[in-house]
């Protein structure tokens, strides 16, 4: 969206335009918006002599000693007196241009809290400022806001109301809307926050419950929801390939898969086949709890989209679940005299140079492999379905290349981490969704036990119990985020001593460290069964499948969040035997840890693992959106203001419908520079 506001009409210098920029300021709109941290009382004096401690005061009082300790360490000593009584300022750090300031008989005024010192009432580090006897109070309550070295209150207070100056406030929302939603007005939500008449009190105006308050996060959520609700409508009513489908190979596959699909997943496939075949791209995402069955389901819609004669390309977040659909597809599709191709990032230059090429001759059916797949110089002639497994653990910004990779391109998105409801509300809106709700029969139930790291003999005689009877298990090695040798180190050492202990068995390991080829290699060993015990690092996390595996041993799991604790206990439960996860924990637990081992302990349902993991991380962690540094919202919180949320949810589609001026005005003033990453 082009912006006609930007700050050149200030006429800024360079440096102070740069200051802006670091705060996230790139227009006037950024300006207004630029809340208020908290207020300062200069309003009113209080007599030291009956100052409260404990609370910000404001007093004004005479300089009438001064001096530098050096004990315990060295100090700026102040003492000041008004009638009322006396006070010492305390100052650890200070500048000799503060000895000059507060010389004495100099009248200052203080802002800060008093506390009872040593030597008797002190105000530590206070806000200090020479005046006149007669010099006037601040009619209003001081803002105090967010800002960088070098840009001081005062001028970016000047800088903001100099912006307030040359916008319109005018609203976006109609007075009959303001009154059913008991909002205050835009013009006075803004005057009142920068600029807070003399009645309010600090406290009253740092309250987030305040209606001003209020109708900002009101605000910049109804600018979410238009934004999503807009970009759903246009891809609507953009353009794809119709893709109706033969049956010419999915047929022959569900002959031969080996098992019938769940009605759950008959009837997402039906959702998917339905979307393909309309001419607007279809973007969904399918859910389904970790071994619900999606990947025949991703199979399926890729067969679709060859029978309809275009190229799929599906991509993985790390190296070996994208080996692992590589080789299931292999598995389905070659006998069906299709091309299946592998590419990713540890392919040697060449190698990647002749699938390149294979793909841009149109001779690959589909193509498997990591995020590699979406660089630029990967061109499809032909790309008619894009398919993500794990949506979620790719970044914004790889979201975002995929997002423009392909505007006619149907996308199908995978994730066994079921979104919570007010992300699903909000930063998921412009998506359709399917749900697998329903596990395929026959399986028994996972047990879960915790075990004390004491008890280890046990769980090593369960191991051999369970490969003794012709199945298998992973040991998971604990993770250390500190350091990722130091994870490797332990995860050989287990590895040296699983295999004295088990002599019999064969004890493989693998890890992020090792090469694909070494990985793969290691893989298919397990899933012929050369090696029964696995032990890994974290790095199985996601997606493998090896039905005969139905023990996990997983060390020190009071140290993994809750969703790599139920996706590793997901790796096993897939076949007919009865499936156990063995948590060992590790003495003192803290609080977190104890109340994410109860959940795991007492919880297999990943909808409602997720529901108590977004209650324990906060949504950010979901989205991927802290390590790419984007903010979530300004002022609205998805935790406490579902309220507000479905409020701007459904007063959303109303103004799209008859007032898209208002919110063409509305979008421009909440996301004018943050368009991109909303509908990714
Ligand atoms: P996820 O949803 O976690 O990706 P997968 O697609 O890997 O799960 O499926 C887990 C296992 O269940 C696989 O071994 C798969 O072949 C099997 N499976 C999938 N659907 C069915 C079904 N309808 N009946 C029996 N087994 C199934
Ligand atoms: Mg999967």
């Amino acid at each position: 969206m082009m912006n006609d506001k930007d700050l050149s009409s200030l006429r800024l210098n360079d440096t102070t335009l740069k200051k802006l920029n670091t705060l996230g300021i790139h227009n006037l709109w950024d300006l207004v918006l630029h809340m208020p941290l908290r207020y300062e009382d200069e309003t009113h004096l209080t007599p030291i002599g009956i100052a409260p401690v404990g609370q910000p005061c404001f007093i004004e009082a005479e300089v009438i000693a001064q001096e530098v300790q050096f004990r315990p360490k060295k100090q700026l000593i102040v003492r000041v007196e008004d009638p009322s009584g006396a006070l010492v300022l305390r100052f650890i750090h200070f500048y000799p241009s503060q000895q000059k300031q507060m010389a004495i008989g100099t009248r200052i005024r203080a802002l800060g809290e008093i506390r009872h010192g040593f030597f008797g009432d002190e105000m530590v580090h206070p806000k200090v400022k020479t005046v006149q006897k007669e010099d006037a109070l601040a009619q209003n309550l001081t803002p105090v806001y967010s800002t960088v070295k070098g840009l001081n209150q005062q001028t970016l207070r000047r800088i903001i109301g100099q912006a307030l100056n040359q916008v319109s406030l005018d609203d976006t929302l109609s007075d009959a809307v303001l009154n059913k939603l008991n909002l205050p007005s835009f013009t006075d939500t803004i005057h009142l926050l920068h600029n807070p008449p003399a009645q309010f009190s600090a406290h009253q105006l740092n309250h987030a419950g305040l209606p001003a308050w209020q109708r900002l996060k009101f605000d910049e959520l109804l600018a979410q929801q238009l934004s999503m609700q807009l970009a759903y409508k246009k891809r609507k009513n953009g353009t794809a390939h119709i893709m109706q489908g033969t049956g010419q190979y999915t047929a022959p596959l569900l002959d031969t898969i080996g098992f019938e699909l769940t009605n759950a997943q008959k009837k997402v496939r039906h959702e998917i086949t339905q979307d393909l075949a309309q001419q607007y791209p279809m973007h969904r995402l399918l859910q389904g709890d970790v071994g619900s069955g999606k990947t025949i389901i991703a199979a399926l819609s890729a067969l679709t989209a060859i029978e309809s004669g275009f190229q799929v390309s599906l991509m993985a977040p790390t190296e070996i679940l994208a080996e692992q659909h590589y080789n299931k597809f292999k598995k389905w599709l070659e006998p069906l005299n299709l091309k299946v191709a592998w590419l990713s990032g540890s392919l040697t230059k060449k190698a990647k140079q002749t699938v390149k090429e294979q793909i841009e001759r149109n001779e690959i059916h589909i193509a498997i492999g990591t995020h590699a797949l979406f660089q630029d110089d990967v061109l499809f002639p032909n790309l008619g379905l894009v398919i993500v497994d794990e949506q979620h653990r790719f970044g914004v910004a790889q979201r975002l290349a995929l997002k423009n990779k392909g505007q006619f391109v149907h996308q199908l998105m995978l994730s066994a981490t079921p979104i919570p409801r007010t992300l699903a509300m909000s930063f998921f809106a412009d998506l359709d969704v399917s749900v697998i709700d329903e596990l395929p029969p026959n399986r028994t139930p996972i047990k879960t036990k915790m075990v004390n790291e004491y008890r280890r003999s046990e769980i090593e005689a369960w191991v051999l119990k369970t490969c003794a009877q012709g199945q298998q298990a992973y040991w998971v090695c604990p993770l250390i985020e500190e350091s990722e040798t130091l994870q490797l180190q332990t995860a050989v050492q287990t590895h040296e001593y699983l295999s004295e202990v088990f002599a019999g068995l064969n004890v493989g390991l693998i890890h992020g460290k090792l090469k694909p080829a070494q990985k793969a290699d290691i893989m298919e060993k397990f899933v012929k069964n050369e090696i029964q015990v696995l032990v890994a690092t974290t790095v199985i996390e996601v997606g493998v499948d090896v039905p005969n595996a139905s023990l996990m041993v997983i060390e020190h799991a009071e140290r993994m969040g809750l969703s790599q604790l139920h996706q590793l206990r997901g790796r096993v439960g897939r076949g007919q035997a009865k499936s156990m996860c063995i948590l060992i924990f590790h003495e003192p637990l803290s609080e977190l840890a104890k109340a994410r081992l109860k959940v795991i302990y007492e919880h297999t349902d990943g909808f409602e693992i997720a529901r108590q993991d977004l209650h324990i991380r906060g949504p950010g962690e979901f989205l991927g959106a802290k390590q790419s540094g984007i903010p979530l919202f300004r002022f609205a919180n998805l935790e406490d203001d579902l309220e507000l949320l479905e409020q701007a949810r459904d007063l959303a589609p109303k103004l799209i419908a008859k007032e898209p001026e208002s919110v063409q005005k509305h979008l421009m003033r909440y996301l004018s520079h943050k368009q991109d990453y909303l509908g990714v």
